[in-house]
């Protein structure tokens, strides 16, 4: 059973949270300010965190930044209207996503839906082996393979394709690249030519292998990345 940490100081969310996710079929832990959350996030090891920002003792940005030095578990922010610099800042700080209070419970289901499903996506540490008819990586012995010839890729290289792999249903922007496959805190300096520069490295080793000029992995302006696999041939 999932569980879910709910962290929100107003007592008649915090508990018209728990009444609804509890029906859900959800397990739920609570806390009332910034302090508790910290304690029960390491006491009950929760699967998932809905976070207010503003709590007393200690601020949704510090628990935040708190879980993020031990876990990658997804943290759903809950903030106030008109708070649009403060989800930034949380985005940046490693959320994975925010619902804007007040919210109807059909809404914050889908989310909640959306952010574990991506989390078990974008988990590097899953052993699952990535494979279509185009590519096949092994996670447990990092072998890559493209129409059965053999991939030399660096370790950020493998990363980074079974990365896009996994999240191929999607384009996947490059701040969450750089966040979750070279683990940067991210901040305002972050360097998306990093991604770049490895993508067009990938590509050009894919392309070798396969022996096609089809881009197998598709710039989407502006935005990111996303894997085409051998659907990119047909088109
Ligand atoms: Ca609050």
């Amino acid at each position: 059973m999932t569980k879910i940490l709910i962290v929100e100081d107003e007592a008649g969310l915090r508990q018209g949270l728990e009444i609804n996710l509890r029906m859900e079929n959800y397990e739920t832990v609570l806390a009332g300010d910034g302090e508790e959350a910290i304690r029960v996030f390491h006491a009950e090891s929760p699967d998932i965190v809905l976070l207010d920002l503003m709590l007393p003792k200690k601020s949704g940005f510090e628990v935040l930044d708190h879980i993020r030095k031990f876990s990658k578990i997804p943290v759903l922010l809950l903030t106030a209207r008109g708070q649009e610099t403060d989800k930034v800042r949380g985005l940046r700080g490693g959320a994975d996503d925010y619902i804007t209070k007040p919210f109807g419970l059909q809404e914050l289901f889908a989310r909640i839906d959306a952010v574990m499903r991506r989390s078990d996506a974008t988990s590097l540490t899953t052993k699952t082996i990535c494979e279509d008819t185009l590519i096949k990586l092994d996670p447990s012995t990092r072998e890559a393979s493209a129409k059965d010839q053999k991939l030399k890729l660096s370790p950020k290289e493998f990363d980074l394709l079974m990365y896009l792999f996994r999240n191929k249903e999607r384009v996947v922007p490059r701040d969450e690249l750089l966040s979750r496959v070279w683990n940067y805190r991210v901040d305002l300096n972050l360097n998306s030519r990093t991604v770049d520069t490895h993508v067009t490295r990938l590509r050009r080793k894919l392309q070798k292998a396969v022996g096609t000029d089809a881009a197998v992995i598709v710039a989407v302006a502006k935005i990111g990345y996303r894997y085409l696999g051998e659907a990119s041939n047909a088109a």
